[in-house]
């Protein structure tokens, strides 16, 4: 079995997430007391999103390169960065590294191409929405993603950074994320796209009437696949 390296904390409360999730996957597929190799690194999330909002993008990208580099020296067989945002930085992240990244916006798109969808909606933080890094990533993949209205947008983050990242869900703020995924099929997404690693806290198929691509748990299932191939 290959170990995986996390690299998490963005934010702790969806790295518990991955762990659980893996852990979970690695039991059911090889039984008994199974469970994967890992290696966490788990930063403290404040720092990294004090350096998101003030646009130190290079000073982040510094952290992450030091820590893949870290989790390479340590013994990984290839990186899991635990969140959609910080992908933004994959290029500077792996500078230097020889270890493969599973970068998520690659695992979900080819789950959704598979299902035979097109049209993504995607709720994420206003950078994955808004920036390019993500979206052609998707584009890429032949998808043709929608992105919630200027409000809605504004809306996602705030509940992600004001409320999800600090682990705490509400039954108000989970009926707006069920109302701004209607709008998203009803503006043509043939799907939902869980783009942050914390939405699932409060979105999942039980919730949405359209097909639910939580990238947490593709990412989770990805590095699984990987790490059991031989
Ligand atoms: N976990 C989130 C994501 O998947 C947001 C936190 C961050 O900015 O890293 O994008």
């Amino acid at each position: 079995m290959k170990k995986i390296g996390i690299l998490g904390g963005m934010s702790a409360a969806s790295t518990l997430i991955y762990y659980r999730k893996m852990c979970e996957l690695m039991r059911d597929r090889l039984g008994g007391l199974h469970s994967p190799e890992l290696l966490i690194r788990s930063l403290n999330f404040a720092n990294i999103e004090h350096l998101q909002a003030s646009g130190k993008w290079d000073d982040a990208g510094a952290i992450l390169n030091t820590e893949a580099r870290a989790l390479e020296l340590a013994g990984a067989d290839f990186i899991v960065l635990a969140t959609n945002t910080m992908h933004k930085l994959a290029d500077q992240m792996m500078s230097g590294v020889t270890i493969p990244l599973l970068h998520i916006a690659d695992a979900t798109a080819a789950q959704i191409v598979k299902a035979g969808l097109k049209a993504p909606g995607l709720m994420a933080t206003a950078f994955t929405m808004e920036q390019s890094f993500y979206l052609d990533r998707l584009r890429a993949a032949s998808l043709q993603p929608v992105i919630p209205g200027a409000v809605d947008r504004a809306e996602v983050h705030r509940i992600i950074y004001d409320e999800l990242c600090a682990d705490k869900v509400t039954p108000v703020s989970r009926s707006v994320y069920e109302d701004i995924a209607q709008r998203l099929t009803e503006a043509g997404a043939d799907c939902v796209i869980l783009g942050c690693t914390e939405v699932g806290m409060l979105l999942s198929q039980d919730n949405v009437h359209v097909p639910v691509f939580d990238t947490t748990l593709i990412h989770c299932e990805a590095a699984i696949d990987m790490a059991l191939r031989a």
